[in-house]
């Protein structure tokens, strides 16, 4: 795994010093097309961000940064039906989370529409825009297909008197919805459809979040994105491969509109990943059918479920850095994305004690009401985290695959005879065990070597097996949830009806852990790696004082499988 890692990374490393995109923004730098970079990011606010989203968010960030450029946060609120204030103030929070500052340039498109207007105004004056009164369906049929040119509309030659007219009459609320259009005048015998005379106004009686009912006229996306992105002076919209073919509209609105300096449209291939659901309108069915807990359930891949479930701006950071750019769709392996916050993790995070399933063992030769503190140290790999106290006792917990009765050929843990060290404290030795009526393991008997105190003997004697533990009188009870990957891609990601077919072991919750008492002071957010379970952090929504919740980020090694 960590040779095909190193190998994918050489071969983006490639793909990033090839960057397509920064080819163009320095030729056109070179050139004097334009003399400064500027980006945006412009969500519609109608869900969370998801992983896509922060490739596109560190994308034009990163151009802007790189370029001694700026970056804008601009909502794309043209459409009044499903923008909620939710989704804007979840937005902003992962932008920033993500690190791509903004400034003070958060924008509203719907703060443009007055400057809409008048663009659409000055198309109609020109003879590039008429009112149109036929009805949607009729406009689709006159349209045409990639076979058929289209046929004009009989309104098209409308004078301009009566356009501004009719115009002005729709924005004063005297037609119903679907009733008028307003169509730019472009060439109904395109080859791209797109340059049909779009539709680039609609009467819609509808109240908007940011201009409640002052409007009931609303601009159509391929109008009113190249606006805002001429208003504010944007150079190099980047945008995903959808929209390639929108292009020509978009140069033929900025160009109509005569905007000086006019912005160019780029696209990139979307991001997309493999065992997650990362389309919007499917994590929100999930979300509404109350197969996942909110938009931030950690099994999802929006934004603020990474986060939830322990990942790091800079695990991302490192995903979307890695992926590179691409002009061709594909699928980027998820194990990458869990290689990033593990490489992220690693040197960072301390190394604490957690049991997971969690078996009783007791050194009978322990005195009985004796509690010591024994030395651990933090991350072996980086000594500069130091080391911490652990409370050691006559009990403790350890792992219930860490005995076994009758153990198999090369298991060095815990059965009868065998000597192995209690990480950090001493050589203990198993005597045997407890069972209840059903034969299960209820206590595991040992004797210890007051000895080798610190875990290693002064006589020279070696054992093979180390096990992690945690003092049951001074353990912390704690909910683990392990995560597996919410669809199966190679069962197929969709059911034949469509629907998502979902793993049923998507969420195992272990209710019955004990960890060690540190763990207790965990604010929200923080990571630990637990002892060779895998990473974990505190859950921001359900872990309180009295009841410890973590999720699994991610396990130690991507072949490592804890048996459940
Ligand atoms: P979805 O298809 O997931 O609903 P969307 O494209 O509708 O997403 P918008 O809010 O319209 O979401 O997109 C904001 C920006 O994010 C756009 O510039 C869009 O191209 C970009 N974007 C969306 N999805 C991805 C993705 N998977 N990879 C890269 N960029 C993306
Ligand atoms: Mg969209």
């Amino acid at each position: 795994m960590e040779e095909k890692m190193a190998a994918v990374e050489a071969e983006e490393k490639e793909t990033v010093s090839k960057n397509f995109i920064e080819q163009e923004i320095e030729k056109d730098l070179a050139e004097g097309v334009y003399d400064h970079v500027q980006t945006r990011f412009p969500p519609e606010p109608n869900g969370y961000l998801h992983i896509g989203h922060a490739k596109s968010i560190l994308l034009n960030y990163g151009l802007a940064k790189k370029y001694g450029g700026k970056f804008n946060l601009r909502f794309d609120d043209t459409n009044p039906t499903k923008e909620k204030v939710e989704f804007v103030e979840s937005i902003k929070a992962d932008v920033q989370w993500l690190g791509a500052d903004y400034e003070d340039r958060l924008f509203f498109a719907s703060d443009y529409f007055e400057k809409m207007y008048e663009c659409a105004v000055f198309l109609i004056k020109k003879g590039k825009a008429f009112v149109c009164d036929l009805t949607a369906e009729q406009i689709r049929e006159y349209r045409g297909d990639f076979k058929t040119p289209g046929k004009e509309s009989p309104y098209r030659n409308r004078s301009v008197e009566e356009n501004l007219k009719l115009f002005e009459e729709m924005k004063e609320g005297k037609y119903q919805d679907g009733e008028k259009v307003l169509r730019a005048k472009i060439d109904m015998a395109s080859p791209n459809i797109n340059m049909r005379d779009p539709v680039i106004y609609r009467v819609a009686h509808m109240s908007h979040h940011n201009t409640g009912d002052r409007w009931c006229i609303y601009p159509m996306y391929d109008f009113a994105h190249p606006i805002e992105d001429a208003i504010e002076h944007i150079t190099h919209s980047i945008c995903t491969l959808e929209f390639e073919d929108h292009r020509p509209l978009y140069d033929w609105v900025v160009r109509e509109c005569e905007f000086e300096n006019p912005p160019r449209q780029i696209e990139f291939a979307k991001l997309y990943l493999t065992n997650v659901v990362t389309g919007k309108r499917y994590i929100k069915k999930l979300v509404e059918d109350g197969i996942v807990d909110g938009w931030d359930d950690p099994r999802l891949v929006s934004i603020a479920a990474l986060r939830r479930r322990g990942y790091t701006p800079e695990s991302i950071r490192m995903f979307v850095d890695l992926v590179g750019v691409a002009k061709a769709n594909s699928s980027v392996d998820y194990a990458l994305l869990e290689y990033c916050i593990r490489e992220d993790l690693k040197l960072k995070k301390a190394r604490m004690m957690a049991v997971l399933d969690p078996v009783k063992l007791v050194i009978d030769n322990y005195p009985e009401d004796q509690m010591e503190e024994v030395e651990v140290p933090n991350n072996l790999e980086n000594p500069e985290l130091g080391s911490r106290m652990v409370p050691f006792g006559r009990e403790l917990y350890i792992e219930r695959e860490d005995f076994m009765e009758v153990p198999p050929k090369k298991y060095f843990r815990m059965f009868p005879g065998n000597e192995v060290r209690l990480m950090g404290a001493y050589f203990a030795t198993c005597t045997g065990c407890e069972k209840d009526e059903n034969g299960n393991v209820t206590v595991v008997h040992c004797t210890y070597d007051p000895e080798t105190r610190g875990g290693s003997s002064s006589d020279g004697r070696k054992v093979k097996g180390t096990i992690h533990w945690v003092a049951a009188k001074t353990a912390k009870k704690a909910e683990c949830r392990l995560y597996e990957n919410i669809v199966d891609e190679e069962k197929g990601k969709l059911n034949e009806d469509g629907s998502l077919n979902l793993n049923p072991n998507s969420l195992t919750v272990l209710n019955e852990c004990y960890v060690e008492p540190d763990l207790a002071e965990g604010k929200a957010y923080d990571s630990f790696q637990f002892v060779r379970n895998g990473y974990f952090c505190v859950d921001c929504k359900d872990s309180t004082k009295d009841h410890l919740v973590f999720n699994r980020i991610v396990s130690l090694k991507s072949s490592f499988k804890v048996q459940k």
